[in-house]
């Protein structure tokens, strides 16, 4: 019964503007379903396979996110039903979303992924790719994926100056562009060690996974 209680407690304490997803990668069924039956929707997965396997079994109004980084030869295997992909990283990608949505008769909902970490390990777009794809009108011609915002993810560091920092320079970012005066615009940053942090810094979507599950297998 501990999910439900982590649950609650996690909810009471996010300013009402920010939407909890809960990363339920390497998760068992039962535990989401825990947290389903306590009227949770949102869960988010790292993995192609996992997802598809669990999207099968698990109720069909759960709004799946995909977290993970996104090889464009697994797209058409979520493209039916995904609900959001955070962690769109390259134009490939994008064009490859595009076309699977498509064929899917959908629009899919995607954040850009933005490289704000000092390590270079992590994926995603520099701010200056970023700003070069909207400058250039490809996103206008991808009629079948909206871009609604931005996810990001800070260094793996003990330093908070420097989480805050991190995520402070998307949040400023985001706002130079277009997408941010959109209602349903979403800054996708903080995860079970940081999420305050990222809330501080202008995030309305937390990716929480172990604060709610526990450790995962
Ligand atoms: C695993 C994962 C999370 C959740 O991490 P926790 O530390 O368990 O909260 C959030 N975002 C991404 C992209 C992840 O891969």
């Amino acid at each position: 019964m501990f999910v439900k209680e982590n649950l609650i407690k996690i909810k009471n304490n996010l300013p009402a503007n920010v939407k909890l997803i809960a990363v339920s990668k390497k998760q068992p069924h039962a535990v989401i379903k825990e947290a389903y039956n306590f009227g949770h929707l949102d869960f988010g997965e790292n993995y192609v396979q996992e997802l598809v396997d669990k999207q099968l079994i698990l109720p069909k109004d759960i709004r799946w996110h995909f977290i993970g980084h996104l090889q464009s030869n697994k797209v058409k295997y979520i493209a039916p039903f995904v609900h959001l992909i955070h962690g769109v990283d390259s134009v490939s990608l994008l064009l490859e979303i595009n076309k699977q949505a498509k064929k899917n008769n959908r629009v899919i909902n995607c954040l850009l992924q933005i490289h704000i970490a000092q390590e270079l390990t992590k994926f995603g777009f520099s701010i200056d790719d970023c700003f070069d794809l909207f400058e250039s009108n490809l996103l206008l011609k991808l009629e079948n994926v909206k871009i609604i915002g931005f996810m990001a993810m800070a260094s793996n560091t003990d330093d908070k100056m420097q989480i805050k920092k991190e995520f402070q320079s998307l949040n400023i970012f985001s706002k130079k562009t277009q997408i941010y005066n959109q209602n349903d615009f979403c800054l996708s940053m903080g995860m079970s060690e940081d999420y305050n942090l990222a809330i501080e810094e202008g995030s309305n979507m937390v990716r929480i996974g172990s604060l709610i599950f526990g450790q995962r297998q």
